[in-house]
């Protein structure tokens, strides 16, 4: 694609970058085939190229956004399918990215918006908060389907929607500290204990304490680490989201330092897919863009990790597992084949649901700011889900179990809690009800 940046404007690295991956792109438009907001809605804005060429016209003009720059591209998911087909090697997130934090810089949103947006990037990110509103949020829920009906409120009903019944107390997998492994020790891993995961389903990180302790892997949960950034980075609230990420490199490279680190192990692979592009998003700062870096190299989704350690084939178990993969862990991160096969080795029947590059419309506060499309992509994702006839579903991400568990009653679980249960585990509990 031709652009056309003065001088000036390329000095700022940021553009410099846009302009770059702009360049990249040969308008072939086979993106659009994959976009799960160009399908839902057949209008070409809503599109990667379409977003692209509205990006391009923005950051050359140096304009602020736009209500029609804004709209477009708060639809997009970030789900990053169009990085999977692009031929041309389009970095689409990079670009999407920089556009976020020029709106965030230069449009003023409706208060309504800039209050529940507030609301989110104050509560979502810190573990007691969230717990605290999500008890709230039974007070609520009474209230929920009338909320949804008063349109300025409906964000607030849609929130009671997704909020659990019940709130699990802080789990001890969570506290800072070392845990020994119960084997003869094969590896040393820190884990990012994250911030809604384990208010929203502690059972994961401790399921991947256990597992990997009995494999000989000592754990670290280091103390002072906390949520990744994902959450705000994705609301174009970049300084938010690069304190998180200072935060979290000082933490890891002092338990690097102190005892040796093989991986820092993610079980969400939201979560996943920013911690490996921290070396990116600090590439500006000299003081971390080498640690930073350092830190993305060692970032291991669970699975990555596991694979690694060579797990013995396990009996089969006559359970068929539906495996969803979450649009962070196939596009993102580019893990397509390693949960799955540790999931067929572990003894368990993997299938694959139909359109399974298609985003289930959780994308971080998605489902709560494009309650809309965010429910069509989710009652898609769902309906392929159940066509596989399987017992359980299975995937990577705290994202994906909570928007794909409102509206099935098929159990979900994340991949690690079926691995912690075939090598030795107890039986999730979910499955023995
Ligand atoms: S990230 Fe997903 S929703 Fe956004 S343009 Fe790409 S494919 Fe479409
Ligand atoms: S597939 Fe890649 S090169 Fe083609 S229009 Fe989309 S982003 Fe541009």
């Amino acid at each position: 694609m031709q652009t056309n940046f003065t001088a000036a404007q390329l000095a700022d690295p940021h553009v410099a970058e846009s302009e770059a991956i702009l360049r990249k792109c040969v308008h072939c438009g086979f993106c659009t085939a994959t976009c799960p907001t160009y399908v839902t809605l057949g209008n070409e804005l809503d599109s990667p190229r379409g977003r692209i060429y509205l990006i391009k016209d923005m950051l050359e003009n140096g304009r602020p956004a736009d209500e029609e720059v804004v709209t477009h591209i708060d639809r997009c998911l970030s789900c990053l399918a169009c990085m999977t087909t692009c031929p041309s090697d389009v970095n689409y997130m990079h670009l999407v990215d920089h556009a976020r934090v020029h709106i965030e810089n230069t449009y003023k949103r409706p208060l309504k918006d800039r209050l529940v947006r507030a609301m989110l990037a104050a509560v979502l990110p810190y573990p007691s908060r969230f717990r605290l509103a999500l008890k709230a949020a039974r007070i609520g829920r009474p209230f929920a389907a009338l909320l949804r009906r008063v349109p300025p409120l409906k964000t607030f009903g849609v929130m009671l929607d997704l909020a659990p019944r019940h709130v699990a107390p802080p789990s001890n997998a969570d506290q800072p500290g070392t845990r020994a492994a119960d084997a003869e020790r094969r590896g040393r891993v820190a884990i990012l204990t994250g911030c809604a995961q384990p208010v929203l389903k502690p059972e994961i990180n401790e399921a991947t304490i256990r597992l990997l302790t009995r494999l000989g892997v000592e754990v670290v949960v280091p103390d002072g680490e906390g949520c990744c950034g994902a959450l705000v980075h994705h609301m174009g609230r970049e300084e938010q989201a690069l304190v998180s990420a200072r935060r979290n490199v000082d933490v890891w490279i002092k338990a690097a330092d102190e005892g040796g680190l093989d991986a820092i192990v993610i079980t969400a692979s939201g979560c996943g897919t920013t911690i490996k592009d921290y070396g990116h998003m600090l590439r500006l700062d000299p003081a971390y863009a080498e640690k930073a870096a350092r830190v993305s190299a060692l970032a291991k989704d669970i699975t990555e990790y596991l694979t690694s350690l060579d797990l013995p084939r396990q009996e089969a178990k006559n359970m068929t597992v539906a495996y969803h993969s979450a649009c962070s862990m196939q596009h993102g991160q580019k893990i397509t084949v390693a949960p799955k096969l540790l999931l067929k080795n572990a003894g368990f029947t993997v299938r694959d649901p139909a359109e399974g590059h298609l985003c289930c419309g959780s994308a971080g506060t998605y489902n709560i700011l494009q309650p809309e499309i965010s429910a069509t992509l989710k009652a898609r994702k769902v309906k392929n889900i159940e066509a596989t006839k399987a017992d359980i579903i299975a995937t990577g991400n705290i994202g994906c179990i909570t928007q794909i568990a409102t509206s099935t009653k098929m159990p979900i679980l994340h991949t690690v809690e079926l691995l912690d249960w075939a090598y030795g585990g107890e039986k999730p509990a979910l499955l023995q009800k």
